[in-house]
C-alpha cells in the first residue's frame, strides 16, 4: 500500500500494524487497530430524500426501507445515549437521505439534548423544508446547522439535485442563519456543470459569513459515473477560487476536522473577507486522523464511508441487549476499521449503499 491508499504516512501505517495487538483491547473508547478513537458520530435518520443529486441519487430514487426497519425515535435515542456514556462520543451529526423528512426530527434532537452525557448535536441538510423547522430545532437544542448548496443558479440547481428547489433551500439557509451562530455550507463541484460557479459561490457565503466547504466528489453514486480523471480535484477548486480570490492555509491546529482550511483575501488586496474549506477526501486524504462512526437507519455500525461490512445493533437492541452488549458490539465493530478508504488501490471497489444510503 502506499501512502496514499492509507491516507497517512506510510512508515506510521506500518508502525501502527505492527505495534498493536490483534485482538481488541479493553479500553472504553472506540479504538481500532491504528491508534484512532472516534468521538464523532453520523446518524442517518433515513435514507429517503427529496433530492435527486446526481452525484449522490439516481434520477428513479432508490427502494426505500419499510418503515419498521429504521431505527424509531426511543432507538435513536437509546443508540446515541450508549455512545456518549459508554463509548466517549462527544459530537452527533443527524443526516440521511434527508433528515428533515422525519416528521419526529425535533423530538429526536430533543431527546438527544437531554441525554445524561449530552454531545454537542448538529445536522446536515438539503433546507428544503428548514424554513419551518428551524426555530424548532433551535429550541430543541440543536447547536449547528451544515446545508448543502451547490450553486445560486436555479437552472444549474435544478439539474444538479433534478427538482426545482432552489428558493426553498435558500429561505432555509436564511432561517437557518437566523437562529444559529454557526451555518456552513456544503457544495460539491461538477466539472463542466458548476466549476465555474465556485468563486460566487464563495462570495455569497462570505457575505452572509457562512463558511463554505467544498467537497471533492467522492465514488458514492448510484450510477456509478464517478472518474477520478474527471472529478474536480482540491487542488482545481483552488486553482478555480484564484480568479478572484487569495487563499492562503489557516495555521490554526486542524483537529481532527475533515476540512482544510484557507483564510481567504480578495485578489490582490490585503483584506481578509473570512475562510473557506476543502474536503479532500480523494486527493489529500486524511484517513489517518479519522474520529468517525456511523449509523445507518436501520441501526447498524459502519466504521467508515467505504466500508465494506456493517455490525447490526438495532436487532440485538430489539431482542433486550443491555447497554453494555450494545458497547461492546460497537467497539468490536470499530475495531476491524481499515486505515483508509483504499481508493487509489487497483482493487478498491465502491461499496454497494450510496451516500444517500450511508448518512454522508
Ligand atoms: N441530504 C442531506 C444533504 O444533502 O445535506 C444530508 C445527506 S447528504 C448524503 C450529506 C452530504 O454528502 C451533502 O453535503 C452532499 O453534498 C454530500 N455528498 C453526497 N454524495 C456525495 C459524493 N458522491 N461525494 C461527496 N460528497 C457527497
Ligand atoms: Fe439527497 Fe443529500 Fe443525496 Fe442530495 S446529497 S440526493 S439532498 S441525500
Ligand atoms: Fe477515511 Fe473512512 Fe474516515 Fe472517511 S470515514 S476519513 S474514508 S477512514
Amino acid at each position: 500500500m502506499t501512502a496514499v491508499d492509507l491516507g497517512m504516512p506510510a512508515l506510521h501505517a506500518a508502525r501502527a500494524e505492527a505495534a498493536l495487538p490483534a485482538d481488541r483491547p479493553s479500553v472504553p473508547g472506540l479504538v481500532d487497530r491504528f491508534g484512532r478513537t472516534a468521538t464523532d458520530l453520523r446518524v442517518s435518520l433515513t435514507d429517503r430524500c427529496n433530492l435527486r443529486c446526481t452525484y449522490c441519487m439516481p434520477a428513479e430514487g432508490l427502494p426505500t426501507l419499510p418503515r419498521d426497519a429504521v431505527m424509531s425515535r426511543a432507538e435513536i435515542a437509546r443508540l446515541v445515549g450508549v455512545a456518549t456514556s459508554e463509548l466517549g462520543v462527544r459530537q452527533v451529526r443527524f443526516t440521511g437521505g434527508e433528515p428533515l423528512l422525519r416528521a419526529d426530527l425535533v423530538d429526536i434532537v430533543a431527546d438527544v439534548a437531554a441525554l445524561p452525557v449530552r454531545p454537542e448535536i448538529s445536522l446536515t441538510t438539503n433546507a428544503v423544508g428548514l424554513a419551518h423547522r428551524a426555530r424548532a430545532l433551535k429550541d430543541a437544542g440543536l447547536d449547528r446547522v451544515n446545508v448543502s448548496l451547490d450553486t445560486l443558479d436555479p437552472d444549474t440547481y435544478a439539474l444538479m439535485a433534478r427538482r426545482p428547489f432552489l428558493e426553498q433551500t435558500l429561505a432555509g439557509i436564511d432561517a437557518a442563519a437566523r437562529e444559529f451562530d454557526v451555518v456552513k455550507v456544503n457544495a460539491v463541484l461538477v466539472r463542466g456543470v458548476n466549476l465555474d460557479h465556485a468563486s460566487a459561490l464563495l462570495e455569497w457565503c462570505l457575505e452572509r459569513g457562512f463558511e463554505l466547504r467544498f467537497i471533492e466528489q467522492m465514488p458514492l453514486d448510484a450510477d456509478h459515473t464517478w472518474d477520478r480523471s474527471s472529478m474536480v480535484t482540491a487542488a482545481q477548486v483552488r486553482a478555480q477560487l484564484g480568479d478572484r480570490f487569495d487563499l492562503s492555509p489557516d495555521r490554526a491546529p486542524r483537529d481532527g476536522a475533515p476540512a482544510e482550511r484557507y483564510v481567504v483575501r480578495r485578489a490582490g488586496s490585503g483584506d481578509v473577507l473570512g475562510r473557506v474549506g476543502i474536503i479532500a477526501s480523494v486527493t489529500e486524504p486524511f484517513c489517518a486522523d479519522c474520529r468517525r462512526t456511523r449509523l445507518t437507519a436501520e441501526g447498524a455500525v459502519r466504521d467508515c464511508l467505504f466500508a465494506h461490512t456493517e455490525t447490526d445493533l438495532l436487532g440485538p437492541l430489539r431482542a433486550g441487549a443491555d447497554d453494555a452488549t450494545l458497547a461492546d458490539l460497537w467497539r468490536t465493530a470499530m475495531w476491524g476499521k481499515h486505515a483508509g478508504h483504499g481508493m487509489a488501490r487497483p482493487d478498491f471497489v465502491q461499496p454497494e449503499r450510496t451516500m444517500s444510503a450511508i448518512g454522508g
